[in-house]
């Protein structure tokens, strides 16, 4: 295999050290960039002794310059907590910093990987999602810093291909779950596991009936990276489960998994919560060749297992 100069912006995050556990092992020059507003050193402290990985503090919203082959931006928090606890913030991130990474790669003629997301189609009204979607979304609410944000983005990216000829690829993110999720980053997955571990009752939004789709780390890594390292496709594509719950089934799946009593506390569904969500993969499948492989049972025992570990 071809070994690259590779960036990550976001490295030390939920994704962002699974992606560069994956690159290490696989060879290449990997230069873990983050600021550390949401990531964690000990996501990544086991990569520290390798040869070829690096880590550089560094926030995305300040223009860097580096040398590299291939450069995937993760760098943004991404639950809804952290993305609105500095609403400014977060849309300076994702827009400042997709022109600073996009003004690298122009320059050094890297090609250049965005993780968008399922939040580009908001509160969707159709079902399921595909790419041709435009998406519904509230362009004044508290979820709009990080969904605004992130289609600002992609149409930075899209901008930067069409007028200077950047090589760039467009993932969208489905809900995604597994180790090294932050403990208390406030997503729904990583809640419900903590409160059912302390004995705690689980925080049910609303009345549970709306969907999310679950996708494991590591099938999103692998779809991911099978598209960075594809030709003559830039995206956008889906990524994630097409197997869609509502919220209340997986209270009942993480209850039943970890002999929690069961006990759960209503509590008022936050502004714009989408309704329902799930990822039209066809064009993944096709063009990717990839689909997830991790039904929710598999990959909620592995997460269970990690937050046994790894409660704080
Ligand atoms: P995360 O919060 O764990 O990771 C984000 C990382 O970016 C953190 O390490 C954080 O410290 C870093 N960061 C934030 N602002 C920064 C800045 N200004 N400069 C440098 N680093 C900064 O979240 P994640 O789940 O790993 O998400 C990674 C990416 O994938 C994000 O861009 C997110 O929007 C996208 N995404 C994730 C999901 C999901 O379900 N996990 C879904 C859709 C999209
Ligand atoms: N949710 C919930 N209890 C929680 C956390 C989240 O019922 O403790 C709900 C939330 O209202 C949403 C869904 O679970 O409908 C997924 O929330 P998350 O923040 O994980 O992701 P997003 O809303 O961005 O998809």
């Amino acid at each position: 295999m071809k070994q690259f100069r590779i960036l990550v912006t976001g490295g030390a995050g939920f994704l962002g050290s699974h992606l560069c556990e994956r690159l290490v092992n696989e060879g290449h020059e990997v230069v873990c960039l983050d600021n550390y507003f949401t990531g964690r050193k000990r996501n990544i402290a086991h990569l520290l002794g390798r040869s070829n990985f690096e880590l550089l503090r560094h926030d995305i919203t300040i223009p860097l310059f580096l040398e590299m082959d291939q450069i995937y931006n993760l760098a943004c928090p991404a639950s809804p907590v952290h993305y609105q606890y500095n609403p400014v913030k977060t849309i300076k991130t994702s827009v400042m910093g997709a022109i600073n990474v996009l003004g690298l790669a122009k320059r050094v003629h890297a090609r250049i990987l965005q993780a968008s997301t399922s939040e580009v189609y908001g509160d969707p009204s159709e079902h399921p999602q595909t790419e041709a979607y435009w998406g519904n979304v509230n362009p004044i609410g508290q979820r709009s810093c990080y969904d605004e944000g992130k289609r600002v983005a992609e149409t930075l990216f899209s901008d930067y291909h069409r007028q200077n000829k950047v090589a760039i690829r467009i993932v969208r993110i489905f809900n995604t779950y597994g180790p090294r999720m932050h403990p208390h980053d406030g997503r729904v997955v990583s809640n419900f596991i903590i409160q059912a571990l302390s004995g705690e009752p689980i925080t049910l939004y609303g009345d549970g009936s709306q969907t999310r789709s679950f996708c494991y780390v590591d099938d999103l890594i692998e779809g991911i990276v099978r598209m960075m390292n594809t030709e003559d496709f830039i995206g956008p594509v889906n990524l994630g489960n097409p197997h869609e719950f509502t919220i209340r089934e997986l209270a009942e799946k993480v209850c039943s998994m970890t002999g929690s009593t069961g006990a759960i506390v209503y509590k008022p569904l936050p502004q714009d919560d989408p309704r329902q969500r799930q990822p039209d993969i066809r064009l993944a499948k096709a063009r990717l060749g990839w689909r997830p492989r991790v039904e929710l049972d598999e990959g909620l025992r592995k997460t269970i297992a990690y937050f046994r570990e790894n409660r704080d």
